[in-house]
């Protein structure tokens, strides 16, 4: 059967949902086409399309994926007939993350649309949350739409169960121990660097961690354990193959991840330099946070951005998670040995391809160090992969449970939502040795980590500053080592004068002056920002915009322009507290509000969190809204303050309006659609 599988993807994860649909199809004998959605009316015309499968997710600011949003206006133009889609039957998977108040809008548009011009569902609608892990929705929504398409196309369901296989249970008590003793084991995670240079300092400490007697990574509960017809994907196809040579590989001699361009970075890493690093907190804080300096040397003259534009810093992995893969792998001896990477000759996978970021000729050292994400919790195809790569009947059980459709709950509580890296997951389970191709073809590629410019272009002058939090993940829920976040914790490292690259961010609406406005009409545009914590440090580049224009004209126009920062303990996190004080005496901002969540006493009158602090001053805010040209800025968290921020706002436009919750929010969403209330939260 021949259809059309079309995809909008901002990350690639729709794009990858798409290709693994594909194989999927062609291995039950269908003849899918994969086109991306701005192919429309190109390649194919959704129209003529009786039979297709849309998958499709929204940005953190709800617009579509840039390559879906041609689709989208195409659907929605008015003129088109109520029947225009009569002939066309789809089936829709919509992705998205539930810490954006925009959670799934761009899906939904797509449905209200394809349903307004008469076209035919197939299955019901998913909604995949990236927040508690995508493949909850994705796996089963994929199931039913092959069971439909078997339908469709009259092949046995039965063939269905050749992508499964059911695992009997074979010696279970035994198994059952085999794994439950083995994660004691290992105390020291990687002993010795093989190479020749090797230092003591790669040596990574693995902290003892005793799993609890309970259910946890490697124990399942009895329900899962002794489940005797477990249903595990068949493990992905393999496609490609590595040779290592005896030529010594050197890691200039290929451009970062081959030269492969990346939704969302634009032109080509720079070189930069390390020129100041600063602890702006007490170091005993929950989450301290550091400023660092970088000049861009060279590539100043050749570049400019906006206040609210952000960098990509391409940061490696850790070296001691790295030496921990190779040495499972066997493999540490010739990791700076050149490697070459193909697509075997008997692939049987469709249109199989070695990845675009992956260079043909490199080392395994540099694969694993700058292609490949080893600290993101892995998929159940990395596990369905590790299963086949172990030769403990025990370990290869507790592995299948994990990737098993009975496994799910398990494998969310204990990989996904524990975070869990592939060392950790190597590290309890000791049998497993992946080959180093299984890795490359199932491991997601490393993303660099996006960070806002914290001072304006124009007093810059190439030495950008940047502000970052520490997180921590402690030794806990079968994590083995502690860690930071994967920037942060090379971020930490970097002293004056060390060379690193980074990538510019492509603009997003999150700007100031607020496109297409001119740096003159910006001026007078009163400012509402909101940004606690590190969100602070975004409009910090923006103030540094207006005092430059001051500085240069003489005076600014008096419009209001309002700081509300939010910290814990003033003595303790308030991080530029002096700096955005002197904007105040520069009359650049006319207040800053700042809020106190944790402090050592309660001080009467002072706000714990920035939305208390709005509340107090609805009526000024709801004058403040109505300002011709008044814009309200949002940075910070998006799991809890942005959301938190939303409902304030929502609650006094709703009491100064009188009107209701819904009405209230629509109207916020309009200030949303005019640029008006801009947002730019990190989840
Ligand atoms: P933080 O230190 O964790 O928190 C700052 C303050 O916000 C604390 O007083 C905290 O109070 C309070 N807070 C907690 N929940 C809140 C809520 N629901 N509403 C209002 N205030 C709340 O902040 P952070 O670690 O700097 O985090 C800032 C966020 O900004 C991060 O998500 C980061 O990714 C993002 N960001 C960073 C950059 C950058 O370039 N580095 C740029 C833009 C955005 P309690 O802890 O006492 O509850």
């Amino acid at each position: 059967m021949d259809f059309l599988i079309t995809y909008g993807s901002h990350t690639g994860q729709s794009e990858s949902i798409a290709a693994q649909l594909k194989e999927k199809c062609m291995l039950l004998g269908m003849n899918p086409r994969v086109h991306v959605l701005e192919e429309n009316e190109k390649t194919f015309f959704i129209e003529n399309e009786p039979l297709a499968v849309i998958i499709v997710s929204s940005t953190g600011d709800g617009d579509p994926p840039e390559n879906a949003a041609r689709f989208l206006r195409r659907i929605s133009r008015r003129t088109l007939a109520d029947d225009f889609l009569k002939n066309v039957t789809y089936a829709l998977l919509g992705l998205g993350d539930s810490n954006y108040s925009t959670y799934q809008g761009v899906p939904r548009k797509f449905d209200e649309q394809l349903t307004k011009l008469g076209a035919k569902k197939l299955i019901p609608t998913g909604e995949a949350d990236d927040e508690i892990g995508l493949e909850l929705v994705v796996e089963p929504w994929i199931e039913q739409l092959l069971k439909k398409l078997c339908e469709l196309d009259h092949i046995p369901i039965s063939r269905l169960e050749g992508l499964t296989i059911s695992t009997p249970l074979v010696k279970k008590e035994k198994e059952k121990k085999s794994v439950a003793e083995k994660p004691k084991l290992p105390t020291v995670m990687s002993t010795e660097d093989d190479r020749a240079d090797s230092s003591t300092d790669r040596i990574l400490k693995l902290a003892p961690y005793t799993y609890p007697g309970e259910i946890s990574l490697i124990r399942g509960n009895e329900a899962l354990s002794s489940d005797e017809a477990l249903r595990v994907p068949i493990a992905p196809l393999t496609y490609l193959v590595t040779s290592v040579t005896h030529e010594k590989f050197e890691p200039k001699s290929v451009n970062w991840q081959n030269g492969e361009s990346m939704p969302g970075l634009q032109g080509k890493p720079m070189d930069a330099t390390v020129v100041g690093t600063t602890l702006l907190t007490d170091f005993d804080v929950h989450k301290p946070k550091r400023e660092l300096v970088i000049d861009l040397n060279a590539h100043w003259d050749q570049l400019s951005y906006s206040p609210g534009d952000a960098f990509y810093f391409l940061q490696p992995n850790p070296e001691a998670e790295v030496n921990f893969i190779l040495e499972r792998m066997g493999l540490l001896m010739m990791a700076d040995q050149k490697c070459h990477v193909t697509v075997a000759g008997d692939a049987k996978k469709p249109n199989a391809a070695v990845p675009g970021y992956i260079p043909p000729i490199s080392s395994l050292r540099y694969i694993f160090t700058h292609c490949l994400d080893i600290r993101r919790a892995p998929g159940r195809p990395v596990l369905r992969v590790f299963a086949d790569a172990t030769s403990d009947e025990g370990e290869k059980r507790r592995l299948l449970e994990l990737c098993s459709s009975q496994g799910m709950a398990e494998f969310t509580a204990h990989i996904r939502q524990a975070a869990v890296s592939i060392v950790d997951v190597l590290a309890a389970f000791p049998g497993v040795r992946p080959a180093p191709e299984r890795l490359i073809e199932q491991l997601p590629r490393l993303i660099p980590r996006p960070y806002s410019v914290s001072n304006c272009y124009e007093r810059a002058r190439g030495r950008i500053r940047f502000v970052y939090s520490e997180m921590k993940f402690g030794v806990a829920d079968g994590r083995r080592y502690e860690r930071l976040g994967l920037a942060t914790e090379w971020l930490n490292a970097l002293r004056v004068g060390d060379q690193i690259q980074v990538m510019m961010k492509e603009p997003a609406r999150f700007r100031f002056p607020v496109p297409p406005a001119t740096v003159e009409a910006g001026l007078k545009m009163p400012l509402l920002m909101i940004g606690p914590g590190t969100g602070v440090s975004t409009f910090i580049s923006f103030l540094d915009l207006l005092l430059h224009e001051k500085i240069k004209i003489g005076s600014l126009p008096a419009v209001p322009r309002k700081l509300f920062f939010g910290c814990r303990n003033f003595e303790k996190d308030f991080i530029y507290k002096d700096l955005l004080e002197s904007y105040v005496r520069e009359g650049i901002l006319d207040e800053l509000i700042a809020c106190e969540s944790q402090p050592a006493k309660p001080v009467p009158g002072r706000h714990c969190y920035v939305q208390e602090a709005l509340r107090q001053r609805a009526d000024e805010v709801w004058d403040f809204i109505q300002l011709e040209e008044s814009r309200i800025f949002i940075c910070g968290d998006a799991k809890a303050m942005s959301k938190d921020t939303w409902e304030c706002f929502a609650k006094i436009v709703a009491e100064k309006k009188g009107c209701s919750d819904a009405e209230a929010k629509a109207f916020l969403l309009e200030l949303k659609k005019a640029n008006r209330y801009i947002e730019d939260v990190w989840a």
